[in-house]
């Protein structure tokens, strides 16, 4: 049967595939096919976990004290079923037959089938069983890591490259932004999601990677079945599963003209950005990490207008990355851009970027009070001095080998500023002690707290350059939870607030002749280049893919024509439906 699910939509185009549903927590199984010389190995790797598993239970049951209470004999007779069940690791082995998945991939898409199986029976007591399925295939799953294969990783080649020939898309309660880099390469061509809303950081890492997505789905996990065939509307927040022939029919042809769409944009790459009125204006990546540099400068950015440090210290645990680590991503991708400016951002940890593996829901409900407003970002960093030290140095011995900059994310105060300051000066003595080259950097705010936005006179005077966070700018400014599908409606980009806050810094930064740019979603969307570069807006960064198309919108527009009108729409009770009018009228 045919269903649709909507959510919100993230990242545009269409992907149709095949559902591979992920619990969350088992994420980070490893998702990769195998070649098909090595399916038998695989399988045989599935029965050695599962041999393994059995004799655990059959010498806890023997070794069990005389006086233990009889259900825990009864409860691992439950269990040693469960592992012998030919619909568990019998079933498995058929994913990897079918569809050379790897082990542990094959077992938590066949623990996936048979839980549902239990959420749907009547009887109570059997229901409840699937408690101790998900025990045992833990242990399985364990039994598995314990014998892994070297070269296992997350998520490794494209489908096809072993025979897996249809695509796969991705269905999972909620990703955290560090699982989200380990989809990167992955051979997942699309993804939807249960919660998180437009601009939280899973659902940049998806724009980033330039596929379908739809997060904020609610049932969608609950709904959609492993193996149903899934089409995601991308454009219009959508998720129709199995759909009938002639609906499937017309997203292929959809899929088709966004693949035509995208080859003509691409044609744009090395075509210089400059407005009808001939006004230069800088495109500039956002990355995650340094091998996103390449795609940066393939994709005709002319420099790094916001480096993400923070994904360099997920998943990490306690092994942080030190300085010299830190020093060879810097340094990678300031090699990269060959020259052109690469901007540093120092770590913004917290809220929805914890450190740690933990899910959107893990983090409201068992971490920080209101981690939003809690120790992230710049707050963490001079929390932590030896680390942010540690980073600094990094950076600065990164800017021997290129141009770079320094952005402290989430100013609120000016003693960040100082503290800044003191932690640098302190930094570079203490390289030249060590004999590191370094060259002097620029330090920039980023202006994403209300705050910011209004003391900027005093910041001005404390910091070299500033861009715009506008994904924190409107959550803070409306206090709405970014991450929050409840609230994402009223999560609004136009709400005269936030247009006044970015037209007022904009304006403010370029009087003082200082550098302003916008790093947030915004930048990267074309349906407001027409706004910002009527504010007076010269420099956007966004994540590379989004660069044809922004550059399309720049090619397009006349900047003295869209000054006239900005006065309207920034004096208007709607600005969205006032810039609609408006900046139509002037193309005209
Ligand atoms: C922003 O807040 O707009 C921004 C660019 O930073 P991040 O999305 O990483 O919080
Ligand atoms: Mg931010």
């Amino acid at each position: 049967m045919s269903i649709q699910v909507f959510g919100l939509a993230v990242a545009r185009g269409v992907a149709i595939g095949r559902a591979v549903l992920v619990t969350s927590g088992r994420v980070d199984v490893a998702h990769y096919f195998v070649a098909p010389d090595q399916v038998e190995g695989e399988i045989a790797r599935l029965s050695d976990a599962r041999d393994a598993v059995a004799a655990e239970f059959t010498t806890l049951q023997r070794d069990m004290p005389a006086d233990a209470p009889p259900e825990l004999s009864a409860l691992i007779d439950v269990h040693l079923m469960l592992v012998h069940d030919e619909s568990l690791i019998g079933a498995a082995a058929q994913w990897v037959r079918e569809r050379h998945y790897n082990a542990e991939w094959a077992l938590s898409a066949q623990l996936e089938v048979l839980a549902r199986h239990f959420d749907e029976m009547e009887d109570e007591y059997l229901r409840e069983r699937k408690a101790d399925l998900e025990q045992v295939t833990e242990r399985i799953l364990t039994a598995l890591t314990r014998n892994a294969r070297g070269d296992r990783a997350i998520s490794t080649p494209g489908a096809g490259d072993f025979g897996g020939e249809e695509p796969l898309v991705l269905v999972a309660s909620d990703i955290s932004p560090a699982d989200m880099l380990h989809f990167k390469r992955s051979v997942f061509t699309g993804f939807v999601t249960d919660v998180g809303g437009r601009t939280s950081h899973t659902a940049i890492v998806a724009r980033s990677m330039d596929i379908p997505a739809v997060v904020g789905a609610r049932e969608a996990s609950r709904l959609i079945r492993q193996d149903d065939w899934v089409v995601i509307d991308g454009d219009a927040g959508a998720v129709i599963v199995n759909p009938p022939p002639i609906v499937l029919e017309e997203y292929r042809f959809r899929q088709r003209q966004h693949e035509l769409e995208r080859a003509r944009l691409n044609r744009l790459r090395h075509t210089p950005a400059l407005t009808l009125d001939g006004e230069a204006v800088e495109l500039l990546a956002n990355i995650e990490l340094p091998e996103d540099a390449a795609v940066a400068l393939e994709a005709g950015a002319v420099g790094v207008g916001l480096f993400r440090s923070e994904f360099l210290f997920m998943n990490r645990g306690q092994d942080l990355p030190g300085e010299d680590e830190q020093f060879e991503a810097y340094r990678a991708a300031v090699l990269a851009m060959k020259g052109l400016p690469v901007t540093i951002r120092t770590v913004d940890i917290g809220a929805d970027k914890p450190l740690d593996r933990l899910t959107l829901h893990e983090l409201r409900h068992e971490h920080t009070l209101n981690p939003a407003l809690g120790l992230r970002a710049i707050r963490w960093s001079l929390a932590e001095p030896s680390m942010f030290r540690q980073q600094l140095r990094a950076i600065l011995r990164a800017s021997a080998y290129g141009k770079v900059k320094l952005l402290l994310p989430m100013v609120a105060h000016l003693s960040e500023a100082r503290l800044t300051r003191e932690a640098l000066v302190r930094a570079k003595q203490q390289l030249r002690d060590a004999g590191h080259a370094f060259t002097d950097i620029e330090v920039g705010a980023m202006i994403e707290i209300p705050a910011a936005a209004l003391m900027l006179g005093s910041l001005l005077r404390h910091f070299d350059f500033v861009s715009i966070g506008t994904n924190d700018l409107i959550q803070y400014t409306l206090a709405i939870d970014r991450a929050d599908e409840q609230v994402a409606h009223l999560y609004d980009a136009w709400h005269p607030a936030v247009v006044g806050l970015i037209a007022s810094t904009i304006e403010r930064t370029n009087a003082a002749g200082k550098s302003v740019s916008v790093c947030g979603e915004m930048a990267g969307d074309p349906s407001f280049t027409a706004l910002l570069l009527s504010m007076g807006l010269r420099s956007f960064s966004m994540h590379p893919r989004q660069i044809a198309a922004v550059k399309q919108a720049v090619l397009r527009a006349d900047t003295r024509k869209l000054r006239a009108v900005l006065p309207q729409v920034l004096a208007a009770d709607e600005p969205q439906a006032a810039a609609e009018a408006v900046f139509a009228t002037q193309r005209n």
